[in-house]
């Protein structure tokens, strides 16, 4: 894959406006024609071509092109957050009276949209433990239509095996979707592995920048015709030409920033490993995680993202411990140039449910692009001050 070319050219129709090196940034909501007859043949054409911006707009067209390219996809959509590209995604592919499989610890508002939202027209969920590929198999109804993953999950990095699944799934017509926003298109890419759909959280490394909540839906471009013209246009969850351009920039950056961020956690994982404060640490590409071999047949890196589980009985200390960091921000999300934590503590007062799941004293790091050493530091004297 020829990625500099796809990241700084592709899809850059730079003829077309003076020849910008950067793309123009269109903000308008609609488009005029010379007259009837050219609005008519346009309105047909409304997937190719600019009509109305919760269709389709140039600065966003050019974004589409790349992401589809990155992540081996003939085509992609992108939306104003990774919920929106997985709530269109998932509810254009489902009629009621579906049935659905889904991994156990997906990300929790995608949780909420199949065991809440999709339950109220009779789409029906099982979730399952997706380490157990044969719990999946075992899963599937006659009137299964999907099959929903997150691999690996992104607070407790448990992995799915793609290749299998996908094959299954292809086998008894049924549609996969995979949430690939922890790996981002540069360390997995679950087209190759078969799979029908990818959404990512692109407010996380995709963007990379923090200021931007963003989605994106992959796949053929049969699928995502078909996702434009039925769901897409009705929920209208579509991405801003501002912040489609910010995503331009910050997409610039993105292998470059993911080898970084890949670099120092693994730095700032060795530190934590040796440590005696620390009973585990959940990573990937750790050869303590249990699914390590399958981690390094399907991605080729592990990113920044990763869970600790602090030595201690006491909610307080894993309080204190976060709270004495200096150079990590206490934070939710994740795939920014900053390192964050968030302790599983936080939710022992607001989410009850994570309760049985998530120990309090787990505490999710996230290591982003500043110097290992110094993190290294300042995660010692906070472990020290306990
Ligand atoms: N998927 C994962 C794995 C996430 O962590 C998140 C957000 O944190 C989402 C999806 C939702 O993305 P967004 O916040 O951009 O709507």
């Amino acid at each position: 894959m020829d990625i500099s070319n796809i990241i700084n050219h592709l899809g850059e129709e730079r003829h077309q406006y003076f020849n910008t090196i950067s793309p123009v940034q269109l903000n308008t909501s609609n488009f005029c024609f010379t007259n009837v007859q050219e609005m008519r043949g346009k309105l047909d054409m409304e997937f190719e071509v600019p009509f109305y911006t919760r269709g389709n707009n140039p600065t966003v067209a050019i974004l589409r092109k790349k992401i589809a390219a990155l992540e081996l996809a003939e085509d992609a959509l992108i939306t104003s957050s990774g919920c929106a590209a997985i709530s269109t995604a998932v509810i254009s592919n489902l009629e009621s009276g579906d049935h659905v499989v889904c991994v156990k610890d997906v990300y929790s508002w995608t949780e909420v949209l199949f065991s809440k939202i999709l339950a109220k027209f009779n789409i029906e969920t099982t979730f399952v433990d997706g380490c157990k590929t044969k719990d999946v198999f075992n899963a599937i109804k006659s009137n299964t239509k999907m099959i929903y993953l997150e691999s690996p999950t992104s607070f407790t990095f448990n992995l799915q095996d793609i290749k299998s699944i996908a094959k299954f799934a292809k086998g008894n017509n049924i549609v996969t979707i995979i949430d690939n926003s922890y790996s981002s298109p540069i360390y997995q890419q679950p087209i190759k592995l078969g799979i029908d759909i990818v959404v990512h959280s692109a407010t996380k490394y995709i963007n990379g920048h923090s200021d931007v909540v963003a989605g994106v839906i992959c796949s053929n471009s049969t699928m995502i015709k078909k996702i434009f013209s039925t769901e897409w246009m009705t929920l209208g969850g579509i991405v801003s030409a501002d912040n489609a351009w910010l995503m331009l920039r910050g997409l610039r950056t993105l292998p470059i920033r993911m080898k970084q961020i890949s670099d120092n956690a693994i730095k700032v994982i060795s530190f934590l490993e040796k440590h005696p404060k620390i009973e585990k640490v959940i990573y990937p590409f750790s050869n303590s995680h249990s699914q390590y071999k399958l981690a390094k047949q399907q991605m080729t890196g592990s990113g920044g993202l990763f869970s600790i589980i602090l030595k201690t009985n006491d909610i307080n200390k894993v309080d204190s411990f976060c709270n004495s960091l200096k150079r990590f921000l206490i934070a939710c999300s994740w795939g920014g140039y900053e390192s964050l934590v968030l302790p599983a503590s936080v939710f022992y007062s607001a989410h009850k449910n994570n309760i049985k799941t998530i120990p309090f004293n787990m505490i999710r790091i996230y290591v982003g692009l500043e110097e290992a050493d110094l993190l290294i530091e300042d995660i010692d004297l906070a472990l020290n001050s306990i």
